[in-house]
């Protein structure tokens, strides 16, 4: 049997290996087991799960695989901050970032292979869409960044903000956010999880219905219908004025608040008056504003504000009683920061493509 038949365990939530191991006449119970060495300890191999049976590690071999993310490289920053390449199970790579003391550990991981919202001032939507990610997958960077960094028994954040937009892979990510929830494998509180995203309506509206909810974070980036369509184009399909509304409705638990992202560009959406449209929009909304300085890139035809004109807008904002923060960029020097991650897959990539993508990176 090939691989690619066999089922792969890290993608199924504690009840729904139970219910394979059954039908295969095995005891539920030694699902809680082989779900605590991958998901608790992290191993990658059935022989490594020593305390089931060896018929039992046999049976499993032979119906499931685990996949496991492939560390192929690992950057360290000048402040701390990691970034992983990872290579999935079919070639195909991503990256995830780990950032310590924010002042917590956090982990910004990948939902896709690439992203398909093209926003005008970042690098990954520039890659396109190339696929999903499976549950396990997205699950899966936690468990080999903390194993990496022998973090399985710390506490940490998790941010959906590395490639991709969670919200267009709304099953895998969702079931992703369980796995990483259950008491017997990472047991990460949703309350230490924030899922960012442009406001894919239908899928957003969909949130507001589960029983457990990440935090979240919407990447506002403008104050008018006009402007946004042009630099977050899916505004075209699902408006800020749809999305606010949503927002409004979004059942915030009491004392947290919506974070609204707003990447700074120089000239265009900086001024004084676009903080006061700001202000305005979030009226009636339980919210805060991140602002986020743009990570400049060579192909995106934007530039950065100055510190002052940064100030100045945080300024304003807060004078209206809005809570305001600006977001330190992490990991520039290693191109880990907010919408630099980009990858290619093993199998486009030429020497010469590699070398290419490198002199463009300032490597
Ligand atoms: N797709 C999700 C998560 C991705 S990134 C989303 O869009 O929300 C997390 C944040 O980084 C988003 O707000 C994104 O718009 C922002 N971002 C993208 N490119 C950036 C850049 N060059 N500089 C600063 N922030 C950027």
């Amino acid at each position: 049997m090939s691989t690619y038949e066999r089922i792969d365990i890290a993608a199924l939530e504690l009840d729904e290996l139970e219910s394979a191991l059954e039908r295969l006449g095995h005891p539920r119970f030694h699902a809680r087991q082989a779900f605590q060495w991958i998901h608790r300890r992290g191993v990658t191999e059935f022989a490594q799960m020593t305390d089931l049976s060896r018929d039992l590690r046999r049976r499993l071999e032979a119906e499931f695989e685990i996949q496991t993310p492939q560390v192929i490289r690992r950057d360290v920053s000048s402040d701390g901050t990691t970034k992983f390449l990872l290579e999935l199970a079919d070639g195909k790579q991503i990256e995830s970032v780990f950032i310590p003391d924010t002042p917590a550990q956090t982990f910004c991981i990948s939902t896709q292979v690439g992203c398909a919202m093209r926003c005008a001032f970042c690098l990954t939507g520039r890659m396109g869409i190339d696929r999903n990610l499976t549950a396990g997958e997205i699950a899966g960077q936690v468990r080999v960044l903390a194993r990496e960094l022998r973090m399985l028994d710390t506490r940490f954040n998790i941010v959906l903000m590395g490639m991709g937009e969670p919200l267009h892979n709304y099953e895998s990510t969702m079931q992703a956010l369980r796995i990483l929830a259950d008491d017997h494998g990472l047991s990460v509180n949703p309350r230490r999880v924030t899922l960012s995203t442009v406001g894919v309506l239908p899928a957003l509206e969909r949130l507001a219905t589960e029983p457990v909810m990440p935090n979240l974070a919407i990447s506002l980036h403008s104050t008018t219908e006009e402007q946004r369509d042009l630099l977050v184009p899916i505004n075209r399909k699902y408006g800020l004025k749809e999305l606010l509304d949503a927002c409004r409705r979004f059942p915030v638990k009491r004392r947290e608040r919506i974070t609204f992202e707003y990447v700074m560009l120089k000239g265009v959406n900086d001024s004084p008056d676009d903080a006061r449209r700001l202000v305005r929009l979030l009226h009636g909304i339980r919210g805060k504003v991140n602002l986020l300085p743009l990570n400049e890139a060579a192909n995106i035809p934007f530039e950065r504000p100055s510190d002052e004109t940064v100030n100045r807008f945080a300024k304003i904002v807060a004078d209206h009683g809005v809570t305001v923060s600006v977001r330190k960029s992490r990991g520039r020097d290693i191109r880990a920061a907010c919408g630099q991650l980009i990858t290619e897959t093993a199998r486009t990539q030429t020497p010469g493509r590699r070398l290419a993508m490198l002199m463009q990176q300032g490597v």
